[in-house]
């Protein structure tokens, strides 16, 4: 029997990770896949064909935009679908390859099938030619990730009442698309779709979009597509889902008690993700699943099996990729005897729409909330040379600092380049700056970045230059 020191069960951003930081540190590490490609939701159908669909999709609609720039397009520009699609697929199959090429190099060994507890210390692997084999493990971390959930009363049939996976890979673009979830997922490819020539109507049940992210973050994001042609019914409870040939009819009920009926050709459930431990048998093996279905875990991830860890979308806290890789990271080290540490306040939040929705640290709901004293600082990105430079006007920054000691409690960013400019307010809290260090510090101009430093100049004594 193959017996190795750590075997990670599923190789999305979690599982694969933690292999690596596992053979990094010298442990004869194994991972388990029971899909034949390896990089879980977020490489197959996630965060990077999402993002493939969204970059394509803002070539086509930055056209709109030529003729301010004094390019003038002759003749008809057309969406190929099909071909749209199909480089969304290359561009997931390449960077699974490189995955393959990671766990050669880090001589991890792959075993492709699906994985089930025999005991706390055998895994079983079910392979797809029907054989099976088992394999000893003295550590065992399970990253088995999430899927999409629904709701009880929708059936959803992948063709035309759909989840994220069908979004990703459709062979038309919908006349009108019926989301029901204003989360990041059902924003993300709404905007896609919109941008492609569809109708896109958007039923979200909380009195805003992107409602864990902050209030003024929704609001901007709201009125940005708006503008942009997608409608919004927040507010709204959904009551049924229904398809007939190729129409789907959504109802939702307001708060008085007021029915809306919005009918479309393709619905996209996006309601939000479920915990995934089918056929994991972790009872097996000892491992205890809570109500909602996540693995149950302690501060180091330990599961109620002490040889066994928990990772990603499958424990407790955001379903985010980065999250996964730090959780992935921290396990290897702990079993390495190293004492590594997570701070979950500062795990960056992104909507990779355009303008992009990017955030770190305390909402200003939730500082309101825990009575904290803040203070406000913001900048928008219309009074920014190079926002002019590129016609990119649209958001502001906007930083919150404790009101006595001015560190910096949470950064809220809406604009083009926020997903990459936040990494700059993550790097800052975790060393515990001040707004007045971050106002302090050169920017090069002309940047999106100029924008962190004036809404730092703005928390500081209302010190910022340009407005
Ligand atoms: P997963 O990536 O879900 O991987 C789990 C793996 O385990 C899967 O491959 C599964 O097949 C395998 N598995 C499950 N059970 C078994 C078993 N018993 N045996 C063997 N293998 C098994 N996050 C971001 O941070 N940024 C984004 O831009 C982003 N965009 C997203 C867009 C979409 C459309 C979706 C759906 C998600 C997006 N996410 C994004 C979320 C991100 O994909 C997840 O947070 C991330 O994939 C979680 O990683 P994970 O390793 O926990 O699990």
């Amino acid at each position: 029997m193959n017996s190795f020191d750590v075997v990670v069960i599923g190789s999305g951003p979690g599982g694969y990770v933690s292999a690596i930081r596992c053979a990094q540190l010298g442990f004869k590490t194994a991972i388990i896949e029971k899909y034949s490609t390896l990089g879980g939701t977020c490489l197959n159908v996630g965060c990077i064909p999402s993002k493939a669909l969204l970059s394509s999709s803002h070539h086509y609609a930055e056209i709109a935009h030529f003729a301010d720039h004094g390019i003038e397009v002759c003749g008809e520009v057309k969406v190929n679908l099909e071909k749209m699609i199909a480089r969304k697929t290359a561009v997931v199959d390449q960077t699974s390859g490189g995955i393959n090429y990671l766990m050669d190099k880090n001589k991890i060994t792959v075993f492709n099938g699906l994985g089930s507890f025999v005991d706390a210390t055998h895994v079983a692997i079910a392979k797809a030619d029907g054989t099976s084999e088992t394999i000893e493990a003295k550590h065992t971390i399970i990253a088995t990730g999430s899927k999409p959930s629904s709701l009880p009363f929708i059936k959803i049939d992948k063709e035309r009442i759909i989840t994220s996976t069908e979004a990703l890979s459709l062979t038309e673009v919908p006349k009108h698309l019926v989301i029901i979830g204003g989360g990041v997922i059902g924003i993300e490819l709404g905007q896609v779709y919109l941008r492609l020539g569809a109708q896109v109507s958007v039923v979200e049940f909380m009195d805003r979009i992107i409602p864990g992210m902050d209030g003024a973050l929704s609001k901007e994001l709201t009125k940005v597509l708006k503008k942009q042609g997608m409608k919004f019914y927040t507010s709204h409870k959904v009551q049924s889902v229904e398809r007939a040939g190729d129409v789907v009819t959504v109802k939702a009920e307001n708060a008085k008690g007021e029915v809306i009926t919005l009918e479309g050709d393709y619905s996209l459930v996006s309601v939000g993700r479920r915990p995934y431990t089918d056929g994991l048998n972790a009872e097996a093996a000892g491992v205890k699943i809570s109500e909602r279905g996540q693995v149950e875990v302690n501060d180091h991830l330990q599961t109620s099996a002490s040889n066994i860890y928990a990772i990603g979308d499958v424990v407790r806290g955001a379903m985010l990729a980065h999250k996964a890789e730090e959780e992935g990271t921290m396990v290897a080290e702990i079993l390495a005897g190293q004492k590594p540490h997570i701070d979950y306040n500062l795990i960056p939040g992104v909507v990779y729409t355009w303008p992009e929705v990017a955030a770190v640290g305390q909402t200003e709901e939730q500082l309101k909330a825990a009575g904290v004293a803040y203070k406000s600082g913001s900048f928008p990105f219309k009074a920014l040379g190079r926002a002019r430079a590129s016609a990119d006007l649209d958001g502001f920054v906007k930083i919150l600092a404790d009101a006595t000691t001015d560190e910096v409690l949470g950064v809220h960013m809406i604009g083009a380049r926020t997903a990459d400019l936040i990494a700059e307010a993550v790097v800052a809290m975790e060393y515990k700056a001040s707004a007045e260090d971050i106002s302090r510090m050169s920017h090069a101009h002309p940047t999106f970045a100029e924008a962190v430093k004036e809404a730092a100049l703005a928390a500081t004594e209302n010190r910022a230059i340009h407005v």
